[in-house]
């Protein structure tokens, strides 16, 4: 088998996992009436799939079968190109929200691949080969595969063995000869409870005593001892006219927990090296950011043209402080799509026959989108005015009485439909004033790591010898290597 359908993927999920949302146990999360809208969401990775109009960009041939495009090597700089076109049309198709189901675990599965190379010049080691036949696996069942590396961390200052609780970073308790026992807990999991399995990363670099922290493997969702509570979800009631995207696309987020789960040796990528834990982990977080400056560009897209329509249809459109405004969305999506190019263009060769897109261009990138998103989320709202918050919904529209005096007093400018300017307030309500905009804020700002990680990582891959050279070359003197620049950075979130 290969490649799989929608339908086939959401029986899939029909497999007594321990998923928790609202206070309750959920018997089947295809039907329940929050979580059904992330599983469907999830879903149309292949339904895409299937059209054949999408096939040549969502699969590609692995010894001749088909197989779904994310699970394409990334061994040049056009296998990057392809997939971060693959991600800009896949969320595109989600109207703007991304869709990890497959995203986040392929990141996962190159940065292990690149590990495993890494792990195999240091001499004897099962990983890559374990790395290697479970990447096989994913790809001819065609499996949806999410990944778990953010610990819940306790006390932000201290190191994983030096916490209260020992179990606030993911750890092993026991080493048998099935595998190792593992507790912990993970946050923030995206799509946990709608995937086939999980990935376990480390959060950070670790030190010898933190060695039981730093460990890797994958385990089916369904494994004995892990529990998903779910963050907040979509209300089940809303309209597509009123909630145009959050009614129909989301992801849904859980504090994964894993109770003394038992993770067999051949799912296990790391066990107590700790000297491999912190390469491991920014080379995820690198090829994890190339996809989220991919995954950005449509919703960059969609702020540009909700405000281009919002001062067209309050008859704006020509105000020169209103052209200067929509100029700045115009950059916002502009610089990031350069980020995009210049970062697979400038891709960098990895060990083990791979390429990583180039770290610095992707973290200013993901710094860029993450920094001005806010400022960019207050452009459309200023442009739009305050019916983004108060315009009545469609039941007023229909409404007998209602229906004409909206009509009459919520008209815009001559020859626009009112209905239409009332379903872009509302789109423009769903996008940066409801729940879901809420929730965009801040998973803009700490999804792929908070500012200070991609601030931290730029100046670790920044050619400071270079600069420095610059200023050698113009005094006509040499000058001392900086050192210590990275080590007196904070540790990152
Ligand atoms: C919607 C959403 C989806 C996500 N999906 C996933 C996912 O699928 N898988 C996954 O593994 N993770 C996921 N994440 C996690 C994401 O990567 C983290 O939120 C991010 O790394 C920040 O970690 P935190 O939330 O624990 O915040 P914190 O680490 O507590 O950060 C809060 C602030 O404290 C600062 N800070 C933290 N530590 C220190 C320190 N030692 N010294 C000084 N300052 C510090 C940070 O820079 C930041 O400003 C997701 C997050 C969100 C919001």
């Amino acid at each position: 088998m290969a490649l799989r359908t929608a339908d086939e993927f959401l029986a899939g999920l029909r497999d007594g996992r321990r998923v928790y949302a609202r206070g309750e146990r959920v018997a089947d999360v295809t039907l329940h009436s929050g979580l059904r809208i992330a599983a469907e969401h999830g879903a149309n990775v292949y339904e895409l799939a299937a059209d054949p109009d999408l096939r040549e960009l969502f699969t590609c041939r692995r010894d001749g079968e088909l197989v779904s495009r994310y699970y394409e090597p990334l061994t040049d700089r056009e296998a990057l190109e392809r997939r971060a076109r693959l991600i800009e049309e896949h969320t595109r198709r989600g109207r703007t929200t991304l869709n990890l189901t497959k995203a986040v675990g392929t990141d996962a599965l190159n940065a292990l691949t690149t590990f495993a190379a890494a792990a195999a010049r240091g001499g004897d080691t099962p990983y890559p080969e374990r790395i290697a036949s479970y990447l096989d696996r994913c790809t001819r069942e065609d499996l949806s595969v999410v990944l778990a590396q953010t610990d819940v961390k306790g006390d932000r200052r201290l190191r994983p063995h030096q916490q209260a609780d020992p179990d606030l970073y993911l750890r092993i308790v026991e080493r048998g000869e099935e595998g190792i026992v593992v507790n912990g807990a993970k946050a923030h999991t995206t799509m946990a409870p709608v995937a086939d399995e999980v990935i376990v990363l480390p959060t950070r670099a670790m030190a010898a005593e933190d060695a039981d922290y730093a460990v890797a493997f994958a385990v089916p969702i369904d494994t004995e001892g892990l529990t998903m509570i779910c963050g907040p979800l979509p209300d089940p009631g809303a309209s597509a006219w009123e909630a145009p995207i959050s009614s129909r696309n989301v992801e849904v987020e859980s504090l994964t927990v894993f109770d003394r789960v038992l993770v067999p040796w051949e799912r296990v990528f790391l066990a107590g090296e700790h000297e491999l834990a912190g390469m491991l982990a920014t080379t995820f977080a690198t090829y994890h950011r190339y996809t989220a400056i991919a995954y950005k560009l449509p919703f960059a897209e969609l702020l540009l043209g909700c405000a281009v329509m919002a001062a067209e249809v309050n008859g704006t459109l020509a105000a020169s402080h209103v052209r200067e405004k929509l100029a700045t969305l115009v950059e916002y999506g502009g610089l990031l799509r350069a980020c995009v190019e210049a970062a697979a263009r400038h891709a960098v060769a990895a060990v083990g026959g791979q390429v990583l897109p180039a770290p610095v261009y992707t973290n200013v990138g993901k710094h860029h989108f993450a920094s001005r998103f806010h400022e960019m989320l207050r452009v459309v709202q200023d442009l739009a005015g305050g019916l983004v918050i108060t315009a009545p919904g469609r039941d007023d529209l229909d409404g007998a009485e209602t229906g004409a005096l909206i009509r009459k007093y919520l008209a815009g400018p001559a020859g626009v439909d009112p209905e239409l300017r009332l379903r872009l307030f509302h789109l423009i309500r769903d996008i940066t004033a409801s729940d879901f905009g809420g929730y965009n804020q801040v998973v803009t700002l700490h999804g792929e790591g908070s500012l200070q990680a991609q601030s931290l990582q730029m100046l670790r891959d920044a050619d400071l010898t270079s600069a420095v050279g610059a200023v050698a070359d113009v005094l006509e003197a040499e000058l001392p290597t900086p050192r210590g620049l990275a080590s007196a950075l904070p540790v990152p979130g």
